[in-house]
């Protein structure tokens, strides 16, 4: 695999994609989700057999940026307020900074320490 890209966190969720694609064109015996989970493995295999390694770590980087970061984030902000008896983890909706706010207040205002953003919230 020298100076290819090879497999990336990219290529792991198209093949992922692709495997749940062809699962639903099974069930709905659909030749057009065969031919587009086709075209993702296809898609897969050119971006990790791919000698650009410069684009395809940039296209990586966007996938987890846009995509990867703000589902692990969601997963960690809920395990984070199942664990936690006294606060609650909340995001400041103008910037988006995860906030901590004190549980079982009800209706408490809150300003954002980052962006200075005021609003409401219910802990
Ligand atoms: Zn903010």
């Amino acid at each position: 695999m020298n100076k290819r890209n090879g497999i990336d966190e990219y290529s792991i969720f198209l093949v992922w994609f692709a495997i749940a694609f062809s699962i639903l064109a099974m069930i709905f015996k659909s030749d057009m989700l065969k031919i587009i989970s086709l075209v993702v493995v296809i898609y897969a295999l050119f971006r990790v057999l791919s000698r650009n390694a410069y684009k395809r770590a940039y296209e990586n980087r966007i996938f987890k940026e846009k995509f990867l970061n703000p589902i692990k984030d969601t997963f960690n902000i809920s395990k984070k307020n199942k664990k936690d008896k006294n606060y609650k983890y909340i995001r400041c909706p103008n910037c988006k900074q995860q906030l901590r706010i004190p549980k079982n207040k009800g209706k408490i205002k809150v300003k954002c320490p980052k962006c200075g953003h005021k609003f409401d919230a219910r802990s």
